[in-house]
């Protein structure tokens, strides 16, 4: 029995599965990252190099969480237990490999304003050009990615960078095997943010940003 089948009867006692199921480690991945694709004679999990190192209970656990969403279901495991905590464990060991300038000024400007100068930088980078998903944080590998359309909008992206930083502070709350990332403990910090309009702000730029860009296919 390999992994994914001892994941699916663990996690399903009472359902059939026909289907094979197969895991294979990749080099693909950034750390820690694993999807699963499926037709109707496989289900395949494919998982980063790095977490063959990783005990097989908490393996167990990523394949239980992808399990969930195949199934559409939820439910709550010792495993995606272990594997949460090991997720939002991994900061610690990281050491940030990448720091942008102009992201780590907007980084410390919080940090000593909202965070007390507590928090560890993670790594920092700017990502696409994107309009619709202007930062995120990975928790695998403890970085902050902002969107390269605030680039010359200090402003906004210290609004965003707020955002994400709060990801990093709180991590996330589990139940029946989804994870909550916007809370209401989040949403309650989120409104300490000094700037009350920085919302109205941001949503005014994407605006404007997307009918320019709009435009250029005219
Ligand atoms: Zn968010």
């Amino acid at each position: 029995m390999n992994i994914a089948e001892k994941a699916f009867k663990e996690l399903f006692p009472d359902k059939i599965e026909d289907r094979r199921f197969s895991v294979k480690y990749s080099g693909k991945f950034k750390s820690y990252n694993a999807n699963v694709r499926y037709n109707h004679r496989e289900i395949m999990f494919s998982l980063s190099n790095d977490l063959k190192e990783v005990s097989a209970e908490i393996q167990i656990g990523l394949i239980q969480t992808l399990l969930l969403k195949i199934y559409k279901e939820k439910k709550n495991t010792l495993n995606i237990e272990l594997y949460d905590r090991f997720i939002k464990n991994l900061p610690k060991y990281t050491t940030p490999s990448k720091i942008d300038p102009v992201l780590k000024e907007s980084f410390d400007r919080l940090n000593k304003q909202y965070f007390h100068d507590f928090m560890e930088t993670p790594t920092l980078m700017w990502g696409q050009e994107a309009l619709r998903k202007l930062g995120h944080y990975e928790y695998a590998n403890d970085t902050i990615i902002i969107s390269t359309v605030l680039k010359n909008e200090l402003e906004l992206l210290d609004y965003v960078m707020y955002h994400e930083m709060l990801h990093k502070k709180l991590k996330f709350s589990s139940k029946n095997g989804r994870n909550y990332h916007h809370t209401s403990e989040f949403k309650k910090l989120e409104k300490q943010y000094e700037d009350m309009d920085a919302e109205k702000k941001l949503t005014k730029f994407l605006t404007k940003k997307r009918l320019r860009r709009a435009f250029r296919f005219f």
